[in-house]
């Protein structure tokens, strides 16, 4: 039976967390961890520091972000978990998506009128919900490459939940948001509007039901999920979601059949070459692994070009170079990228492909959008492009993400959502974690009359994703991890943070910190405050750019390896409210010293 959640400072024990420092940037020895909060990061470091592996602190962290940033994800929802290890020297991910019921078809998010149903109507409802892939995810993660059990690793969240942690601005704001759509649903209300108000600013919020789900994951496993309590309850409230009097939702279709059937599947990594470094990302049903790639090999090729190096070039044609190569790249993703057999990845990773691809570049004049998408065919010789365009898709920026690497050189960048802020709006009655929305990330209808999308709904598919956790190795060891949150931003974010130490030769922490740009072939390239309102706006306009000003892009965390005893943890400095890099020993000099 539901305990619901307080919010309540006077009762209980006291909150966690609420006194410890947020750090952009540490550098240091012993392992390094980084990801949006505090009490995120001191779980992965506790971890760290009694013995845990990276695989093992970014399983902690991410159970504890379902608790301290539970509108970005959690049990409800799925991610991608990227693992470098030291021992073998292999790098290797784990596809954790969400997947569509099997009673998905192409046609499901299409009304009776023939039209595709309202975007908003369908997030907020069961038919959003695919069968959660994060309790797999963990599950997979921690057999697989940890050396703590899920028991272990799943307390100091559980502990979170249960005591409390205090309530900050953003997260406030956050709850302000979405508090219409949370109010549809009396298990959400209660939790986050308490009173029926957005939860306040400094306010304590325990949340004992979801301490009981992590209790149940920490004694079942996975099973919890797909063969128990939380899957039954899961496929009740997607099949049936509790609304609040006169409010009616369209109704899931996933079943315990579903749940039964859901895998977290082991894959190869996207893997391309940039400037001496191998790049490991995500592959489908993601398409930000192909996408960095794609990225950060034209701009090798725009270098060869024009002659010019990036390294040289002033913020503004820096700028116009990446808001070339991310639309190009943006074109070939929307053509070629999603959960169905036969996608090119290899040629669209392939520096050939991009060679080819640059022929549209122009240093002194921007691309017409769209830009029509090439043909990853493995013959690259001349200006080889269809001439066909695809349309841009709806984006939002929620999602989280996280980062670990150990003492021993494993790596850990794991990217995680529910899909919206939020997800659904729908809590799980008497288990405390929203349900994700991730099955809007498929296309209603095909973006393009006449050109195939990959990227239709389909019986226990995937819908494409635009997560990039991302590890760059060198010489086979960790280099540099780095991954971000933002919807298909995160393309473009990742890229640019990567770029920006391999390319720009910039500290990891200044990389993340810069002000971002992001151009996915639709009409105008987006530029953070300080870019769109400076030089740099005025240059690309002046390129025929057709620049539009956005609060901010992405919240990334990443970590330069310098060496085994010299990690250098990096998170956002303001973006979100800031996040949190730690690392076990910030003594570092004491491990310079010793060889
Ligand atoms: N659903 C998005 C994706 O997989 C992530 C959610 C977001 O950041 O908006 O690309």
């Amino acid at each position: 039976m539901s305990r619901g959640a307080t919010a309540v400072p006077e009762a209980g024990p006291p909150p966690v967390g609420h006194d410890l420092p947020k750090m952009p940037v540490m550098r240091g020895g012993g392992g390094a961890v980084a990801s949006v909060d505090p009490i995120v990061s001191q779980i992965g470091i506790d971890i760290l520091d009694s013995g845990g592996n990276a695989a093992d602190a970014a399983i902690g962290m991410a159970a504890a972000v379902g608790v301290v940033e539970p509108y970005t994800s959690g049990l409800g929802g799925g991610g991608f978990f990227v693992h470098y290890d030291a021992t073998s020297g292999e790098v290797e991910t784990i596809d954790g998506r969400e997947t569509a019921p099997g009673s998905f078809h192409d046609k499901v998010f299409v009304g009776a009128d023939g039209a595709a149903m309202d975007f908003d109507t369908v997030v907020n409802s069961g038919l959003s919900v695919g069968v959660p892939g994060t309790p797999a995810t963990w599950e997979m993660a921690a057999d697989r490459y940890g050396t703590k059990s899920l028991n272990t690793l799943l307390k100091p969240a559980e502990m979170v939940a249960r005591k409390g942690f205090v309530v900050d601005q953003p997260f406030h704001e956050a709850t302000v948001d979405n508090a219409d759509r949370f109010a549809k649903f009396p298990d959400t209300a209660k939790i986050y509007l308490p009173g029926g108000e957005p939860i306040k600013t400094g306010a304590i919020l325990r949340n004992p039901d979801l301490a009981t789900s992590y209790r149940l994951m920490r004694t079942h496993g996975a099973d919890a999920m797909q063969r128990g309590d939380l899957g039954k309850a899961v496929v009740k409230t997607a099949r049936n979601p509790r609304t609040a009097p006169g409010v009616s939702v369209p109704r899931g279709q996933m079943t315990m059949a579903d749940m039964r059937s859901y895998k977290a599947l082991v894959k190869e990594p996207t893997h391309s070459e940039h400037r001496g470094l191998d790049v490991y990302g995500m592959p489908t049903p993601s398409s930000g692994g192909i996408a960095v790639s794609e990225i950060l090999n034209l701009l090798e090729s725009y270098e060869e070009r024009t002659g010019k190096q990036t390294e040289d070039l002033s913020e503004g044609e820096w700028a116009h170079w990446f808001a070339e190569a991310s639309a190009t790249a943006f074109a070939d993703r929307n053509r070629y990228v999603g959960d169905v057999p036969g996608v090119p990845a290899k040629e669209l990773v392939s520096q050939g492909f991009a060679d080819e691809r640059s022929c549209l570049f122009d240093a002194g004049k921007a691309m017409t959008r769209p830009v029509p998408f090439g043909s990853p065919d493995g013959s690259y010789e001349d200006c080889q492009t269809s001439g066909e365009t695809t349309q841009v898709g709806a984006q939002d920026q929620h999602t989280t993400s996280l980062t670990a690497v150990d003492k021993d050189g494993n790596a850990v960048t794991y990217t995680l959502t529910i899909e919206q802020y939020g997800g659904s709006g729908m809590v799980v009655p008497g288990y405390g974690f929203l349900l994700n929305n991730e099955l809007t990330d498929f296309n209603f209808t095909p973006v393009t009359q006449g050109v195939p999308d990959p990227n239709l709904p389909g019986p226990g598919k995937r819908p494409r994703s635009s997560m990039a956790p991302t590890i760059v190795l060198k010489d086979g060891n960790p280099w540099m991890t780095a991954g971000s949150p933002g919807g298909a931003t995160i393309i473009t974010t990742v890229a640019q943070l990567v770029a920006g130490v391999t390319d720009r030769g910039m500290p990891i922490g200044d990389s993340l910190a810069a002000p971002r740009i992001s151009s996915r072939n639709g009409s105008s390239t987006e530029l953070e405050p300080s870019l769109a309102d400076g030089t740099v706006g005025e240059y690309l306009e002046s390129l025929g750019h057709t620049t539009r000003k956005v609060d901010r892009l992405g919240n990334a965390t990443g970590i330069r390896v310098h060496d085994r005893r010299d990690h250098e943890a990096a998170a956002e400095p303001t973006r979100a409210g800031g996040g949190s890099a730690m690392v076990v020993d910030p003594d570092w000099w004491r491990y310079l010293s010793k060889p």
